[in-house]
């Protein structure tokens, strides 16, 4: 079996090339959303592959396809900055020898000095002979890890492809729950960081009987990301104790979690919590699926 292995993957190339197409192919039908929330200048987890033996965690690089717009060269360095902190890259293009802006990218991502694996995408739709050009043009531009011609949509490569992926991510943890789907992924992570706050400020007095339930969540374009979220509680006298004389305690962890939660979604966070009691929630199964906890 070999050690667990994990790490973080970004895909990047040009709109169309078959992006979206691939991270179905590799995740599978369970994981078909691929976030359709707008794009923002951060990076969002968009898939996660749970194998027995690794994690990969597909990262989104917003921005890396849209040099042109307004923002361009604002969001092109934002998501040249969000390749750093990734283990591999993938880089998708057409089967055709490299235009200006395949060029133009893979001059900046030489400073990423890291691994980068070429997907030669749609290789269904060319005859083999055509692909040897492109191979050569590419490999004379950069030194790619691999150079993998794929199909996306026919699951061509994808087995190959995932095999030099694991073999290229480091020795790590399962950092995420096995049967996560992507789209509960950040609110799962907010939800931890507000239920972690709450247990250092109250320590021994509220044992684990915490739940904290996501309840809303906005992005409204040019403000801070709005996030409401309950905080249940199991006795009444442990609503108390969190909520603090004046609301003081309640306020603290609010402004800790929140300060966390923003760097993790690299954004300003508005965050609202309150307190409710649930009576014996923890031996209520219902309530229990209902706070996603089964
Ligand atoms: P994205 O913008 O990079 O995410 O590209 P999509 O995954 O949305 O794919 C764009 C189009 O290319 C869709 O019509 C796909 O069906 C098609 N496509 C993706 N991969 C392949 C492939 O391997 N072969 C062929 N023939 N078409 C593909
Ligand atoms: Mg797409």
């Amino acid at each position: 079996m070999g050690e667990f292995r994990s790490g973080y993957v970004s895909i990047i190339g040009r709109p169309n090339v078959g992006k979206s197409t691939l991270l179905n192919a590799l995740l599978g039908q369970k994981v078909s959303i691929v976030t359709s929330r707008p794009q923002t200048t951060r990076n969002r987890i968009i898939g996660i592959k749970s194998l027995p033996n690794a994690q990969v965690i597909f990262i989104d690089t917003p921005g890396i396809h849209t040099p042109r717009s307004k923002m361009g060269q604002f969001m092109l360095r934002e998501a040249l900055r969000s390749i750093r902190d990734v283990d591999v890259v993938l880089l998708m293009v057409e089967p055709r020898p490299p235009g200006a802006q395949e060029l133009g990218l893979l001059q900046r991502l030489r400073k990423a000095a890291k691994p980068v694996f070429l997907l030669i995408n749609k290789i269904d739709k060319v005859k083999k002979p055509t692909l040897l050009p492109v191979i050569d043009a590419y490999a004379k531009e950069f030194d790619f890890a691999h150079i993998l011609p794929v199909s996306a949509l026919k699951g061509e490569g994808l087995g190959e492809l995932l095999e030099l992926l694991l073999r290229h991510l480091p020795p790590g943890p399962r950092y995420y729950p096995e049967e996560l789907v992507t789209d509960q992924l950040e609110r799962f992570m907010v939800a931890e960081i507000v239920r972690e706050k709450v247990m250092e400020a109250t320590r021994e007095e509220v044992p684990h009987a915490v739940a904290v339930e996501v309840l809303r969540w906005e992005e409204p374009p040019g403000g801070p990301v709005r996030i409401e979220a309950n905080i249940w509680v199991e006795r009444p006298g442990q609503k108390g104790i969190i909520i603090g004389k004046g609301g003081q305690r309640l306020k603290a962890i609010g402004t800790k979690a929140r300060e966390e939660i923003e760097g993790l979604l690299n954004a300003r966070v508005f965050l609202q919590l309150w307190v409710k009691l649930k009576q014996k929630w923890r031996s209520d199964e219902q309530a229990l699926s209902e706070l996603g906890l089964k």
